[in-house]
């Protein structure tokens, strides 16, 4: 049976995609980006132990195997496990089959318009997703799927075929600047915006803001002239996100955040290439 670890499900949010929205967030990355704002998300548990005995109700526990269990009826939310986890990680994931994920988004119908799947990269665990995708639809339910960009859009028809559009992180156009960012090139990203602009998929790109840390106006220019001319084929909506030090890593959360001035800068770039749809937040 397919199961997937999922870090938390949010029954609806209203940030995630358009309207209200059942949001699933994947545990797992293959980037590692230094102001990632949920950076517990990004590798999987290595059972250690460091966290266990900092949990101040006992809602962690090794089992016979050396797994660590966490309870969570007894946990009270604190995340002190997350704090002090040398590894990324969070013991409260939940490997959860896509039955028991419908189950839950089932609990918020019929107030929601859809789910998304995010994370973590929520492509690392792509059958499932397809799986889940096939299910959702006919409850009526849109599937929106929010990625690093990383996987090949253009060789996984079944994919792409089972959503009903990619919300694409756009970290930065330059590719050495992306790699040390994230760990990973650009270009893989770059192609997946045109090959899902052309296709109509591209439902949104968002780009997160840090004056003097990253190239801002170069990286909203170069996608801006990379999508132009496929903004007749489906509208993309282009989410501009000032960054914020709040769950970021240290050093990233000394970093500065963007004025409103220069996110309207940055809109107005944007405007100027034909994106009618601009938010900022
Ligand atoms: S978040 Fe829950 S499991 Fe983690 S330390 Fe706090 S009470 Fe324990
Ligand atoms: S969550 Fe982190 S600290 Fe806790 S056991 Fe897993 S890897 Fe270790």
């Amino acid at each position: 049976m397919l199961r997937a670890p999922v870090n938390k499900i949010i029954p609806q949010s209203s940030v995630d995609g358009p309207g209200n929205r059942t949001a699933i967030f994947f545990q797992g990355c293959n980037f590692s980006c230094h102001y990632c704002h949920n950076p517990e998300t990004i590798r999987l548990c290595q059972n250690c132990g460091t966290c266990v005995a900092d949990c101040p109700v006992g809602a962690l526990r090794r089992d016979e195997a050396g797994t660590v269990c966490w309870d969570p009826d007894r946990c009270v939310g604190c995340d002190t496990c997350i704090k002090v986890c040398p590894h990324l990680s969070s013991p409260k994931v939940r490997l959860l089959t896509v039955e028991e994920v419908l189950a839950e988004v089932e609990k918020g119908m019929p107030f929601i318009r859809g789910i998304t799947v995010s994370g973590g990269e929520c492509t690392l665990y792509r059958d499932f997703l397809v799986s889940l995708f096939e299910r959702v639809h006919p409850l009526g339910l849109t599937a929106l799927l929010d990625s690093n960009g990383s996987r090949d859009f253009s060789a996984d028809a079944e994919l792409l075929g089972a959503c009903d559009g990619v919300m694409l992180d756009i970290k930065c156009f330059d590719s050495a600047i992306h790699q040390k960012l994230t760990g990973q090139p650009s270009e893989r990203v770059r192609e997946n915006a045109v090959f899902l602009a052309k296709k109509g998929k591209l439902t949104e790109i968002r780009t997160v803001v840090i004056p003097d840390y990253l190239p801002n106006e170069e990286t909203v220019r170069g996608y801006c002239e990379l999508l132009d001319p496929y903004l007749s084929a489906g509208p993309i909506r282009y989410k501009l996100i000032r960054f914020r030090p709040f769950g970021v890593r240290e050093p990233y959360n000394q970093l500065e955040t963007p004025s409103e001035e220069y996110m309207e800068q940055l809109a107005e770039i944007a405007r100027g290439y034909g994106f009618a749809d601009i938010v900022t937040v």
